[in-house]
């Protein structure tokens, strides 16, 4: 497939970009695994520095690349900028912390002097998608970077100039050669890479389907492998909720990014004392918005990413509706050229509607009525997907309870879901497995190194 950018606003094709050289894969892989084992003699702190300059540059940088990531894949300026500022937040959090988060670990045991070294193991393969094209890159980067492990890039095909941007500005930094590589590949050659025996570790960020696939060209090469995939993400408002709150939060976790967010809230589980004026709510926040130009400070709507996702979604509101789905709000057709999905919301999904289990990636909202807790739970749970999900309460004990009775990964209690340096990201059945960010995203392509000396006790 071509790397393309095309802006889902003016349906312009930006740049094409020329495909990678098998040559050019070979001269990232060799270059990669040549710093990493000149890497394994540094102190980590030598690379402290390298980070500080890529957060700086992002810093320094913000409008150019928000603008890029806005015209390549649509999103509103202002949750660019938003973006490159969490992605600024998490190159200093790794600066700053990873020396201390990398100390070897002492073990308590009666057999000698033991603990486990935290070591690089070689070359990070990381396949990203495009709804967050910067942030997406540096969750995989900045940790690596600091354990020594070097990372080769396969972008989204529709966002490759925020891949070419990050390319050159961590050249820019000054970061070792061989430390980031961006390349254009085809999946041929991303199943080449990762079973080359330099590549050590597989991320992938993305949908099932792109998951299961590369998960298992991993799995046949041996190579251990994070998967940070879909999500169908519960709202669940109880009795006892803040309503005020709830009403504050609720369109947003659904809009932000034009709803194509994983842990964007997609199921609103409502307890049946709130359920008549969540929906009015949600409907009222959802008539507010503005589509327009996403560069435009004025547009509060901004289109799907591509042709291809606004297609998709249109299919899959039109299956939900011919099994039964009633729409609440919306679905209707937004006249303007760019690719806009209008905000919508669904009620009436039964158990047997085709969309009661699948991810819809757009602004659209089911939204179901619940009688007490445990119907709320055993709904939320009703899911392939457990990635994140909100749980609003006055009562904290309350909260954390039915928070704790989800199967997901991620549990946001009054509020929408979040994301930040210092918290684990990732999710359980097949939302994927593995955790990005703070220590536990660190540590995920670390070899723990088991070091006992018998003779000193
Ligand atoms: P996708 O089709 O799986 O694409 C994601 C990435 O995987 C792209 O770079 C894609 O390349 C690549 N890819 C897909 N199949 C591949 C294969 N067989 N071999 C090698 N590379 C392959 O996902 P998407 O639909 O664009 O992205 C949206 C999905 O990502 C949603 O389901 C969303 O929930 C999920 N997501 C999850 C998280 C999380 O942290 N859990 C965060 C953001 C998004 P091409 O573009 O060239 O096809």
């Amino acid at each position: 497939m071509a790397y393309q950018s095309i802006n889902p606003y003016s349906n312009e094709v930006l740049k094409t970009y020329p495909d990678a050289t098998d040559a050019e894969l070979e001269q990232a892989l060799a270059a990669g695994d040549k710093l990493y084992h000149q890497w394994r003699n540094d102190p980590i702190s030598t690379r402290a520095p390298y980070l500080k300059k890529v957060a700086d540059l992002l810093r320094a940088e913000k409008q150019e690349l928000a603008t890029i990531m806005t015209k390549e894949m649509g999103k509103l300026l202002s949750e660019a900028e938003g973006e490159v500022d969490l992605c600024a937040s998490i190159v200093d959090y790794y600066a700053d912390h990873a020396v201390d988060l990398l100390k070897p670990v002492p073990l308590k045991t009666d057999a000698g002097n033991a603990y486990y070294a935290k070591q690089a193991t070689g070359v990070i393969f990381a396949v990203e998608p495009w709804n967050f094209p910067l942030y997406q890159i540096v969750r995989v980067f900045a940790p690596n970077f600091m354990v020594g492990n070097p990372m080769i890039l396969k972008h989204a095909s529709n966002t490759p100039g925020s891949a070419d941007a990050f390319d050159k500005l961590v050249q820019k930094a000054g970061a070792p050669a061989g430390s980031f590589k961006n390349l254009f590949v085809s999946y041929d050659q991303v199943a080449k890479a990762i079973a080359d025996p330099r590549v050590t570790g597989v991320a992938l960020t993305g949908s099932e389907r792109g998951g299961s696939s590369v998960a298992k060209v991993a799995g046949e090469n041996l190579k251990k492998s994070t998967m940070e995939l879909g999500g169908n993400d519960a709202f669940i408002v109880l009795d006892d909720a803040d309503f005020d709150l709830v009403k504050k939060v609720s369109p947003q976790a659904r809009l932000y990014n034009a709803g194509q967010v994983c842990t964007s809230s997609k199921r609103f589980i409502v307890t049946a004392k709130y359920y008549d004026e969540f929906l009015e709510n949600l409907k009222a926040g959802f008539a507010a918005v503005k589509p327009g130009d996403p560069l435009d400070k004025e547009t509060t709507l901004a289109p799907l990413s591509s042709q291809r996702a606004k297609e998709k979604l249109v299919g899959q509101v039109k299956k939900a509706v011919a099994a039964g789905a009633k729409v609440y709000y919306g679905n209707e057709p937004i006249d303007l050229p760019g690719q806009f999905f209008p905000p919508t919301i669904l009620t009436d999904v039964t158990k047997d509607n085709p969309i009661y289990n699948e991810e819809m990636f757009g602004p659209v909202a089911v939204v179901y009525k619940v009688e007490n807790d445990a119907e709320a739970i055993a709904l939320a749970n009703d899911s392939s997907y457990g990635l994140g999900g909100s749980v609003f309460s006055k009562d904290p004990r309350h909260a954390a309870y039915v928070a704790e009775q989800i199967e997901t990964g991620m549990s946001f209690v009054n509020s929408g879901w979040l994301s930040l340096p210092e918290l684990p990201f990732g999710g359980v059945k097949n939302s994927g497995y593995g955790r990005e960010l703070s220590d536990l995203g660190l540590n995920a392509f670390v070899n723990e190194h088991l070091v006992i000396n018998a003779t000193d006790k």
